[in-house]
């Protein structure tokens, strides 16, 4: 009988689907600071709109963004 050690669960990377690292890591749960980047500029470009293109800035400080609930008035 082999017992085979209670390996945890791998995680991935949601960008890229590769190995990521534990939550220790500074760029978790994405395998590097670019995939991190790259899911959240994907995100923010499909769920929010934006007036303007994506900056590095702005990942580290998103604007605020309006409720979809809100439409903005027309006139
Ligand atoms: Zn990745």
């Amino acid at each position: 009988m082999s017992t085979r050690p209670h390996a945890r669960a791998l995680r991935r990377c949601p960008s890229c689907g590769g190995p990521a690292p534990g939550p220790d890591a500074d760029s978790f749960p994405f395998c590097s600071d670019r995939c991190r980047l790259a899911d959240l500029g994907k995100w923010l470009r499909g769920d929010y709109v934006v007036s303007r293109e994506i900056r590095e800035e702005d990942l580290e400080n998103p604007p605020p963004v309006s409720p979809r609930d809100q439409r903005a008035a027309g006139g």
